[in-house]
């Protein structure tokens, strides 16, 4: 514990002062019992899956109910931007540490590589309140706890960097919730996630420096404490980025170099999200991981029909962390992060640092769009367009993210003597399975507004702009023209005469498609090597399923039923998602995603 620990013994919810963690200790729940186990993500603390399972003491530890000796549990004081305002003091307001475990021997050289400090920290989620609870309870639910457990753990074997999460455990304990703010209050039990990472500090660990914000007046609680802040990050930058530790005696130049492999891991994982249609849903500074993790699984979503405005997150009404516009909404927490790091890290050098963002951005996201393609043998200045264009045509029909992707190895590079006709009709053929119906489409394209309404807005935008930006934004408005005029076209349009429309859009991307695999060709010797080759890539970039909202969901209301086996076997599933895996799999699971639902927002 070498950051600074909050010495007062005063319980409840307060103002931290001067602190990164204050003591707490997690509240028991009654009759804990397991949900579901990761074995994987348990071994990394060097515990046996089975053995906890069976122990009958296994869900009390796990769930904080009962603390190991010598553990001194604590919970975090950060701050954050949410949508874009400084909050203030935010902190672990549910999730409570347990303490380090180091790494037991023998494990994996990767997983070591990736967490240089040797060592586990594990928190459990909805362990009760902590100082950092502000209006709430300190607990999570089942469904929220099953969508975090289930994605951290999904999210690792898509090989996207995330938080760990061990298990599981619900209890006969209580709370109420008032579910998607229905009006529907409901008892729910206490459930809790035990959640594992090299460390949990975030950019918003940082900003409880930050001096008082121009536009809300709010100031971090630790303001003026520098030697904190030099003191953390030491901490950080020694325990794990010990290679920029070593090689930057300089400390400002070791602060650049730091701060910028927190932005160049920022941008690999962003990439990584758009290439699996993964959408975080609350991209606060402090759910930015300082590790470059995915942290926080709360309203997430995985696309089912490509839509770069897709939100998965209902209280967002004017799409801030829509699937498009994460890229540069991670950009803007880096500036952030930045910020709360000044003067340790010089402004003019943080920014040339952020200004490499965009492009390194692209180039990640260029690398692994041209695996999903199996574009491997030669970079072409073109192949930006042709993605372009295939999420286009994506967009434009309907058509499911996973399964159109997954579908392109059945594409193969020209041969000769082949009848190219017969070729692309069949491609299309496939690919046009994926696209949505004009019913479903209908049903994509509800406007939320109703057509006086923005006329009205519209009115006062052209007469009065100062007003109209007090009572709505342009995005808003202007995704609702585009939605009103979509919903229009396809009221005049017949499901036959969109089927050919589609049929058209996708022979034209195959075609191209086709040409650009022809010219992977040239100077191959081994045509066949190379078609294995690219299936074998494609294949295993592109999974065959995700973690869709209604597999989430099911597992779900089996376990509100009491039937947790649902939630293992999509656990099962899910840690291989580039492989079938008949029998264990629901054919549900790996058809076109046919929800318009959106997930959870508390
Ligand atoms: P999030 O939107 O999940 O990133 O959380 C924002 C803030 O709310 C953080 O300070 C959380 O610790 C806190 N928080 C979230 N859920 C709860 C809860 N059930 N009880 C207390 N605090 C919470
Ligand atoms: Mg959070
Ligand atoms: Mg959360």
């Amino acid at each position: 514990k070498k950051l600074p620990l909050d010495s007062s013994e005063e319980p409840g919810v307060r103002q931290v002062n001067g602190a990164c963690f204050s003591r707490v200790k997690p509240q028991p729940v009654t009759k804990p019992r397991f949900v579901a186990v990761s074995h994987e993500a348990l071994a990394l603390l060097g515990l046996n899956g089975e053995e906890v399972m069976t122990d009958p003491l296994g869900p009390e530890y796990l769930s904080g109910s009962r603390v190991m000796p010598g553990s001194e549990t604590a919970a975090h004081c950060y701050c954050g931007h949410q949508f874009g305002q400084f909050a203030g003091q935010l902190g672990d307001g549910a999730a409570i540490y347990l303490g380090e475990v180091k790494v037991p021997p023998g494990q994996d050289s990767d997983l070591l590589r990736e967490n240089p400090s040797g060592r586990w920290e594990i928190q459990v989620k909805g362990a009760g309140k902590t100082p950092f609870s502000r209006q709430a309870d300190g607990r999570k639910v089942l469904r929220s706890s099953i969508r975090e457990f289930l994605c951290s753990e999904v999210m690792f074997f898509l090989g996207v960097p995330t938080t760990r999460a061990g298990s599981v455990v619900t209890s006969d304990s209580r709370v109420v919730r008032d579910v998607y703010y229905s009006g529907n209050p409901r008892n729910e039990r206490c459930s809790v996630v035990l959640r594992i990472a090299p460390t949990f500090l975030r950019f918003g660990s940082f900003e409880i420096f930050k001096q008082a914000d121009e536009s809300t007046g709010r100031q971090g609680p630790s303001y003026g404490r520098h030697e904190i802040r030099s003191q953390m990050m030491d901490y950080v930058i020694e325990m794990f980025y010990p290679e920029i530790q070593r090689n930057h005696p300089d400390r400002m130049e070791r602060n650049v170099a730091f701060f910028r492999e927190v932005m160049l891991r920022t941008a690999r994982l962003v990439a990584q999200w758009q290439c699996v249609g993964f959408c975080h849903g609350v991209l606060n500074t402090d759910n930015m991981s300082i590790l470059g993790l995915t942290l926080d699984y709360g309203p997430y979503g995985f696309m089912d029909r490509f839509d770069p405005n897709f939100i998965c997150n209902a209280s967002d009404n004017s799409g801030r962390y829509s699937y498009q516009a994460q890229p540069a909404i991670c950009r803007w927490n880096l500036v952030k992060l930045a910020e709360a790091l000044a003067p340790e890290l010089p402004p003019d050098r943080a920014e040339e640092v952020v200004d490499e963002y965009l492009d390194l951005y692209n180039g990640f996201y260029l690398e692994t769009m041209r695996k999903k393609l199996g574009l491997l043998k030669k970079d072409e200045p073109e192949d930006e367009i042709l993605i372009t264009e295939l999420l286009q045509t994506m967009h434009n029909t309907g058509a499911d993210f996973t399964n159109t992707f997954r579908s392109l190895s059945q594409i193969s590079c020209p041969t000769e003597g082949e009848e190219e006709e017969e070729l692309v009709r069949k491609a299309t053929e496939l690919l046009l399975q994926q696209c949505a119906s004009l019913e479903e489409l209908k049903a994509a394209n509800k406007p939320t507004m109703d057509t006086r309404e923005l006329t009205m807005l519209l009115s006062v935008a052209q007469s009065n702009p100062a007003l109209f930006q007090m009572i709505s934004d342009r995005a808003t408005i202007a995704r609702q023209l585009e939605i009103i005029s979509k919903l229009k076209d396809l009221m005049e349009t017949s499901q036959e005469e969109l089927q050919s429309k589609h049929a058209e859009d996708w022979s034209g991307w195959i075609t191209r498609y086709r040409k650009r695999l022809a010219r992977e060709l040239e100077g191959q010797s081994d045509v066949r090597a190379l078609q294995e080759e690219r299936v074998r890539v494609m294949d295993s970039t592109n999974p065959r399923v995700v973690l869709r909202n209604y597999i989430a969901q099911n597992a779900i209301e089996a376990a509100e039923n009491g039937d947790f086996s649902e939630v293992q076997r999509v656990l099962k599933v899910l840690q291989k998602p580039f492989s079938s895996q008949p029998g264990l799999e629901s054919p549900a699971w790996v058809g076109r995603g046919q929800t318009t639902d959106q997930g959870e927002r508390e």
